[in-house]
This record gives structure tokens, sequence and C-alpha cells, in this order.
């Protein structure tokens, strides 16, 4: 088993598929490493640790030669994959539901795309799921970039020229971000407040030390529904959302969203003329923002200046934090591939439920039920 990971080629993408770490588990489990060189640099990882893990380091053409699987944190333009073994695996991102063109090269080339934002949400698969990992670093670093925006402090601090107030920070989104967002402005002092359409979440904002603001009047989403996700709500509801939000940014210093729904744009949460409501210094981070954002005018990778509210978002918050996200990303597709090792075959066999959530592409086919409904 030939395992391959390229180096990055995405704009602005920092992160790797693979540490020296999990290069080292993988050899252990009988697999060949090969990893491009230069590919760990942005993530602070050289060349010579993954040599020192067992890895190969090569160039691209000689890292690919004959691989049976590539890792990958995006995947990678097919054409880099010419030299791959016949229906070689691809385990990465594809964010399959906006690259139709590029799920079906991936079916011309006859390689199979395994989709790790396909990762079903079952216990079993929680040590696989990319968008947690990543999500959960997203929501921290959401807030300190927020933080170090605003031009104030967040803790209330009494001193001997005064008090500081505590800034107030509301959170829109509690799933795997919101959460990390809850908890890192709490450490950081802030007064905490949060809203979701998952009426689930209220106890999780209440077990975190912030205040649930909830819209009582419509119904929202009761329980966890289809793996935790949400879906587009109401004309009603959306309404009624919009006036609790009215009433409650106004008084707000720091907004972080992060709502999404899968396979849809993001849901747009913040208008123009609440941003005008906000106090001038006001910050809003938009998590979303490389789905659509939930923040009008809000633009990934710009700071944007609306009535004296600054509107922040990255296209790829994670990839800010380039060495944890990488590692945890790795682990993500490790613990997938050795959960499905099978020793005598030395090779990863799927299981019907995984194998085929993730799968986009088999025998020169889109074979993904999600995307043939599509
Ligand atoms: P997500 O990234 O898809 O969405 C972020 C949040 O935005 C969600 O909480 C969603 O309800 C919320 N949202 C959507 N539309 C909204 C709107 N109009 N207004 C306000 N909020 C809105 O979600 P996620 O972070 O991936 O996780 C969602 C849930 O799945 C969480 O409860 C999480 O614990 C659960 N989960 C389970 C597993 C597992 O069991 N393997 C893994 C990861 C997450």
């Amino acid at each position: 088993m030939r395992i391959a990971v390229l180096k990055e080629r995405a704009p602005g993408e920092s992160r790797v598929a693979l540490t020296p770490e999990t290069a080292k588990k993988f050899v252990a489990l009988g697999a060949t490493v090969a990893v491009e060189e230069g590919a760990g640099s942005g993530a602070s990882v050289t060349d010579e640790a993954y040599r020192e893990a067992g890895a190969e380091v090569a160039g691209a053409a000689a890292v690919v030669k004959d691989a049976d699987i590539v890792l990958g944190v995006q995947a990678p333009d097919p054409a880099l994959l010419a030299g791959a073994n016949p229906g070689a695996w691809v385990a990465a991102t594809f964010d399959p539901f906006r690259n139709g063109d590029l799920v079906a090269a991936y079916a011309k080339a006859g390689l199979e795309a395994l989709s790790m934002e396909f990762m079903p949400r079952i216990t079993r698969a929680q040590s696989m799921d990319v968008l947690s990992s990543q999500s959960n670093l997203a929501g921290y670093k959401a807030v300190l970039v927020a933080a170090n925006t605003y031009g104030r402090a967040f803790p209330m601090m009494m001193t001997a020229a005064g008090t500081v107030q505590a800034a107030k920070v509301f959170v829109m989104g509690v799933g795997v971000a919101g959460l990390q967002a809850i908890a890192t402005a709490k450490r950081l002092g802030a007064q905490v407040s949060a809203t979701d359409v998952r009426s689930a979440t209220k106890e999780q904002i209440l077990s975190l030390g912030a205040k649930p603001v909830f819209v009582e009047n419509v119904a929202g989403i009761e329980g966890e529904g289809s793996g935790g996700y949400a879906t587009e709500m109401s004309e009603e509801y959306q309404k009624a959302q919009a006036e609790l939000v009215s009433s409650h940014i106004a008084k707000q210093d720091i907004v972080i969203t992060t709502a999404l729904i899968p396979g849809k744009p993001a849901p747009r949460l913040i208008s123009d003329a609440q941003i005008a409501s906000m106090k001038p210094g006001s910050v809003i981070f938009d998590l979303a923002v490389a789905q659509g954002g939930n923040v009008e005018g809000s633009k990934p990778d710009e700071v944007v200046e609306k009535h004296g509210v600054t509107i922040v978002g990255y296209s790829n918050t994670a990839g800010h934090l380039a060495a944890d996200a990488s590692a945890l990303f790795a682990r993500n597709l490790y613990n997938f591939l050795s959960a499905f090792w099978d020793k005598e075959a030395g090779k990863p066999v799927l299981d019907e439920e995984i194998g085929d959530a993730v799968r986009l592409t088999q025998g020169g086919k889109v074979v993904n039920e999600r995307l043939q409904a599509t």
C-alpha cells in the first residue's frame, strides 16, 4: 500500500494531510508513505521530520507514482495524480456540492474520491470527522481575531483609573465552532450569549455559562435531527429570528456567526440595517463567509467597515492555526483508514455505512446518493 501526500496547492492553504506522527503510524501498519518536498512547511513540519518518521520525501510525480491512496486537505487536481494506480483512493475534502466539475473529473480519471465532509455523524466516526476537528479550531480563532480587532478589552477590569466594562459577545449558531467560540469568549472574560435553531443547544449554552437567546413563539428544530445538522427554516421562523436578533444585536460588542446548512448557502442572519444598529467599534466575525456568509456584506479575507462596525471573515479559518489543524486533520484521516485496515489484505476495506457515505466516485462514475439527488 503506497500512501502519497502532495503539497497543498489551493491559494492560502497552509495545512497538510499527514504529520510525522501519522506517517509513523501508517508505516507501522505496513504501508509505504511518500510526501512531496515542502508539503509540511505551512504547518511547521520539515521534510527531515517526515524522513525521520519513515516517509520518503520527493518531488510530486515521484511521490504519486504507483500510489494506492492519496491524502489531501483539499482534493488535488486529478491531473497531478496521473501516475497513481488505477482506482486509487483520494481521501480529502472535496466540497462536493459546490465542486461538481472536480467530482466529475475524478470519475473520469478513474479515481475513487472519498469526501471527508460526508463522514456520517455517528459515534464510531467521531474521531474521523474533519468538519468537527477543523470547526473547533475555527471557533477558537474567530474569537481571538475578533478580540484582536476590537479596540477595547474583553474582561471587566477594575483599575485605579476606573472600570473597564466587559465586552458583550453574541454567538450565532452553536454547533462545534459556536461551542468553542462561547468557551473561548468566556475564558477571555466576556459576557456571552448565544442562539441556534436547534433547541438541543440551549442546555449546551447554559452549561458553558452563557445566556441562551431563542425564538420562543415559532417552533425551531427539536432534538438533534439528522446527524445534528440544521435545515432551512420556515419564513415565519426567519422573521421571528430577525426580530429577536435586531433587538439583541444592537447591545452587542462582538458577534461571531457560525450558521451552516449542509448543501445550501449559509443562512443570512445579519442584515445591513442590523449592522447599522450596532455601536461603532463593534466587530463581527463571519465564520460562514466562505459558504456565502451569514452577514450582509462580509467578504472572505477582507476587513469590511460598515456603519462603524468591522466585519471580518476568513475563507479558511482553521488554516490560520495550521500546525494544530493539520495535526487533527491528519489524525482524522489516520483514524478513518486504520479503522478499516484489513491486516491480511494489507489495505483498508471500507464497510457500507461509512464507505458508501463518503465515496463520491468509483469505476468511472459519480456514485454518491447525495450528489445524484441534486
Ligand atoms: P454546522 O457547522 O452545520 O452548523 C453550525 C450551527 O449553525 C449548527 O448548530 C446549526 O444548528 C446552526 N444554524 C443553522 N442555521 C441557523 C440559523 N438560521 N440560525 C441560527 N443557527 C443556525 O453544525 P456542526 O457544528 O457541524 O454541528 C452540528 C451538530 O452536530 C452539533 O450538535 C454537534 O455536536 C453534532 N455533531 C455530531 C457528531 C457525531 O456524532 N459524530 C460530529 C460532529 C458534530
